[in-house]
């Protein structure tokens, strides 16, 4: 199986963009995981491990896109009503069993496939159906109408899935409708997440006064599950090196990945730093990014670490930038960037160019019906009420000074990202 190289996260400590860290992450990082093949029905949310490659025509075969009549385009008169006699009748499923013959309509519904010789077809709504059984068809159609084409949805050869992709419910249904009954996907990614800190306790237990509840490990939890991954829930580590470095280790021998937050930073009591170095491997990425202080990316064993900053609001934004596009690649998808949608900023916003910034908004439409963006009024990386009550991001880029209302401005929605 593939495997991470010794310097995959070795970053000279430059200060860097979000988009170089991405480049970054793709150039060195390898998928770590096999592959295995899954019946369609058990394929969605799956990572795709090989192109599909469409084995016949999509559509199979020439067929009729409405219920109406098929003719030969040439036997129409292009300036008035043409009268044909119906001489054979297509239900989908069926075949008319010759060729079509100059002169004459065919009774055709949809899906059915279209009798060779026929290249158009007149929709029932638009024909008239005379007394002695004949059709009237007007004027104005159009060679090829109302026509499907084989292989005009996906030409037979090409490739109609690429690898890397995340099955959507559609992906699934494209790969049935060329026929293929199972898909070969990656194995699920084995992603153990970790808390740390002595403050922290776990719900469902008394709180000391001195405690907080772990809320990061449950919220990162549940974004990679909803990545389809194998997660382990590692629990809370205390602030200690030995105890830290030997959970980490452990980790290390059964997962792929590593995904912890809090003590990070370079504080005296940020023991994740010295835990992994001694079990590990560890880089700091100064990303120019805000919030998300620096983010520890590094190795421990076969597996790849990534070390999230504590406070829960920068833990989802160095989550959704860094740790999930690292995930994602290490698993075999290809990361998809997030869309951006313009909305109207109402707000006012300092910032100072060289550093991307993300503020939590709500959006709504303003009397005028555009929308229009408001950021939660407080700003605390560390307020987990700014990311319930909000709709998602507004993305601040890099060049952007002083932001003022009125302006246009890049939101990306939760459920894009989260
Ligand atoms: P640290 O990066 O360890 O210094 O933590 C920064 C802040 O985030 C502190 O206020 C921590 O209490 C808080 N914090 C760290 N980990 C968690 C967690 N798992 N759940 C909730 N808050 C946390
Ligand atoms: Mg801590």
């Amino acid at each position: 199986m593939a495997q991470l190289s010794d310097d995959c996260f070795a970053f000279g400590g430059a200060l860097m963009s979000v988009d170089a860290a991405l480049a970054a992450l793709r150039e060195r990082l390898v998928p770590l995981t096999g592959v295995e093949t899954v019946p369609l029905r058990a394929a969605v949310g799956r990572i795709l491990a090989e192109d599909l490659i469409a084995p016949i025509d999509l559509p199979p075969f020439a067929n009729s896109a409405v219920d109406g009549y098929a003719v030969r385009h040439a036997d129409l008169a292009p300036d008035t009503d043409t009268v044909l006699p119906v001489t054979g009748r297509v239900p989908a499923g069926g075949a008319l069993g010759r060729p079509l013959r100059a002169g004459e309509a065919i009774r055709i519904f949809t899906g059915a496939p279209m009798p060779e010789g026929a290249d158009t077809v007149m929709m029932q709504e638009d024909a008239e159906v005379l007394p002695d059984g004949r059709v009237r068809l007007p004027p104005g159609l159009k060679r090829g109408a109302n026509a499907r084409a084989a292989g005009e949805d996906v030409p037979k050869g090409t490739v109609a899935l690429a690898r890397g992709t995340m099955l959507r419910p559609q992906d699934v249904g494209m790969a049935a409708a060329l026929g293929f009954a199972a898909l070969p996907v990656r194995r699920r990614l084995r992603v153990a997440v970790f808390s740390t800190g002595d403050e922290l306790a776990e719900p469902g237990t008394a709180l000391a006064p001195e405690q907080v509840f772990d809320s990061n490990r449950f919220t990162l939890q549940a974004a990679l599950a909803r990545l389809g991954f194998a997660v382990s829930d590692l629990g809370i580590l205390p602030d200690r090196r030995e105890a830290v470095a030997r959970a980490l280790a452990a980790a290390g021998e059964t997962h792929d990945l590593i995904l912890t937050s809090g003590g990070v930073s370079t504080g005296e009591e940020d023991h994740v730093k010295a835990a992994v170095e001694s079990a590990g491997r560890l880089d700091f990425w100064r990303l120019a990014i805000k919030p998300g202080r620096p983010v520890a990316l590094g190795r421990i064993g076969r597996a790849a670490f990534a070390g999230l900053p504590g406070n829960p609001a920068a833990v989802v934004v160095t989550f959704v930038h860094v740790a999930k596009p690292l995930a994602l690649l290490l698993a075999g998808a290809v990361p998809k960037p997030p869309l951006r949608f313009p909305v109207r900023s109402a707000f006012r916003y300092r910032k100072k160019a060289g550093r991307r910034e993300y503020v939590r908004v709500s959006v709504a439409a303003a009397e005028d019906g555009v929308l229009e963006a408001r950021n939660y009024p407080r700003e605390g990386a560390g307020l987990i009420s700014s990311l319930t009550r909000t709709d998602g991001l507004v993305e601040l880029a890099e060049t952007r000074t002083d932001l003022v209302p009125g302006e246009t401005v890049a939101f990306i929605p939760w459920s894009e990202i989260l």
